[in-house]
């Protein structure tokens, strides 16, 4: 296992839509290895390929007991609203304001490559859609009104600065 490098606000894949996982061998399974080692030693609770520089659709997680990888992710389902706090570690963990649903259905793909569905709520319903949006290209930040949304990318460049 490897930790592998964050890629960070504005690398191009990170605003990619990424390939489709397509061979669910071995590889694949050292991949996930080395995002979750990476998760956890930047103490996040999901982290998607794009976001370790690989335009695919992955991602891994482990939030409020659901700990899942997922290959091919579609949110299949929505419900209800929640407001609260959220980050990326691809942004320096600033954080922001983001309204999502209260619940999500996802659906993937496993290690061997059947499809599974679940569904979560609150926090964990929030790692779903962001995760899957990584999948998409799109951060965090593209749900934030303009003003917001370059709030949190100075606060993240001058951060970086140090
Ligand atoms: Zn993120």
């Amino acid at each position: 296992m490897a930790i592998r490098t964050i890629t960070e606000y504005p690398e191009k894949v990170l605003a990619t839509v990424g390939q489709l996982v397509t061979s669910f061998d071995e590889e694949l399974v050292r991949l996930c290895d080395d995002m979750y080692e990476t998760m956890y030693d930047a103490e996040g609770v999901g982290l998607a390929a794009p976001q370790i520089g690989l335009s695919l659709r992955l991602f891994v997680m482990d939030c409020e007991g659901i700990k899942l990888i997922a290959a091919n992710p579609e949110i299949v389902g929505t419900e209800g609203e929640q407001s609260g706090q959220e980050g990326c570690l691809s942004v320096g963990k600033v954080p922001a304001v983001v309204i999502r649903p209260q619940k999500a259905r996802l659906r993937a793909q496993n290690l061997k490559g059947e499809w599974f569905e679940r569904e979560a709520e609150g926090y964990a319903a929030r790692a779903f859609l962001h995760e899957t949006d990584h999948c998409d290209g799109k951060l965090f930040i593209d749900h934030l009104p303009k003003l917001r949304r370059n709030m949190v990318i100075r606060r993240f460049q001058k951060e970086k600065k140090w």
